[in-house]
């Protein structure tokens, strides 16, 4: 038997993933797309996602650390890898070694590339609003002005509310963004993550950046998601249980069966990434799985090894398949249903699962 089939697993569509880049290609107007890979591909696994990219055409590719550029380097050695973390002190030699663009986000770190860089690419990340890691308006004039020698081959910014498309915010970034282009004409420009694909086509500039919309987010929220699902979470049923009326399910007592019942015990839980806020009475809502051919409701707390989930309704027998989000049930619903969102559920998901590829 193949471990994939055993216990939970995430099957990561790599024809999806593909088929996501492409349609943002096909919005972004002949800009460049980029893809952010940072965290393990959003938890999808960076080899196999980054060589898929890399067939649908992906050439530049965006990590947050330096070690996970190291780690792209190793399957991909023509890309170009950016880091957005920064140039961490010391550290020009690792980046060197593995060919990593530091996106500097200060003076001092476009300093040490200048004397440390032997003359390697780098960008120069700008802040337009949002005040993440990067450098002010004030400090790319320094930058600019201080005449380093440094090949800049990219500016960056990044967006805060881009998935709000009538938030005012967008508008006042891209003003500013402008201002920053003016200083450093001839260099390419980046500005839209996964939701400024959506906005309009001044926002694409010369590169764009996704990530969530690649790995199967609606980058539209309140609009039907233009993107296919990459990734869908399973476990098995371990057992299915009879729980007669007034009795209780799982830890603190927090659900009785209103009627005789049958609960089935599906083999994931919290330590899988299946946020405990899914439980009943903790989660938003209320969180289903997709489990014999139906929805069924989860009851009681998320453990660490299992969920509980009511199949009174439905058809389901141990050994089934229980889908806490994917094919059936929508990426973002599932985030929703535990008060959070696409980009922390995927990135959740734990070491345990085993991760299986289709195409
Ligand atoms: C993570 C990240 C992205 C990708 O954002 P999505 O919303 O997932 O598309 C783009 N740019 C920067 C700087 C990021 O940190």
């Amino acid at each position: 038997m193949n471990s994939n089939d055993l216990s939970a697993r995430v099957t990561i569509n790599l024809s999806a993933l593909k088929a996501n880049w492409l349609a943002l290609k096909a919005r972004a107007g002949g800009a460049e797309v980029g893809a952010a890979i940072k965290a393990d591909a959003y938890g999808l696994g960076l080899a196999a996602c980054a060589k898929a990219l890399w067939v649908a055409g992906c050439r530049s590719y965006f990590v947050a650390r330096p070690r996970e550029g190291a780690e792209l380097r190793a399957v991909l050695p023509d890309a170009t890898i950016y880091v957005l973390d920064g140039l961490y002190d010391g550290a020009a030699g690792y980046y060197l070694q593995h060919r990593l663009v530091p996106s500097l986000i200060s003076l001092p770190e476009a300093q040490a590339w200048a004397r440390e860089g032997q003359g390697a690419p780098c960008a120069l990340h700008v802040d337009s609003g949002i005040n993440r890691v990067s450098m002010r308006m004030a400090e790319l004039e320094q930058v600019v002005a201080a005449k380093l020698s440094l090949n800049v081959i990219l500016l960056m910014s990044h967006l805060a509310s881009s998935e709000e498309p009538q938030n005012p915010f967008n508008a006042l970034q891209r003003q500013r963004f402008a201002k920053a282009q003016a200083l450093l004409p001839g260099v390419r420009a980046s500005l839209a993550n996964s939701s400024g694909h959506y906005l309009t086509s001044d926002f694409f500039c010369d590169l764009t950046r996704p990530g969530i919309a690649l790995y199967g987010g609606n980058p539209t929220p309140g609009q039907p998601n233009p993107m296919q699902a990459v990734a869908t979470a399973e476990a098995r049923v371990l057992q299915v249980r009879d729980v007669p009326k007034g009795e209780v399910v799982g830890y603190n007592t927090t659900w009785t069966a209103a009627r005789d019942s049958r609960v089935a015990l599906v083999g994931a839980g919290y330590r899988d990434g299946i946020p405990r806020r899914m439980s009943s009475g903790l989660s938003p809502g209320g969180a289903h799985v997709f489990v014999g051919g139906q929805r069924c409701p989860i009851v009681g707390r998320v453990s660490m090894d299992m969920t509980a989930v009511d199949v009174t309704d439905a058809k389901v027998q141990r050994g089934d398949w229980a889908e806490f989000f994917g094919t059936h049930i929508p990426l973002d619903e599932a985030a929703a249903s535990a008060g959070t969102i696409s980009w922390e559920l995927l990135t959740h998901l734990g070491s345990r699962y085993a991760r299986h590829y289709i195409e």
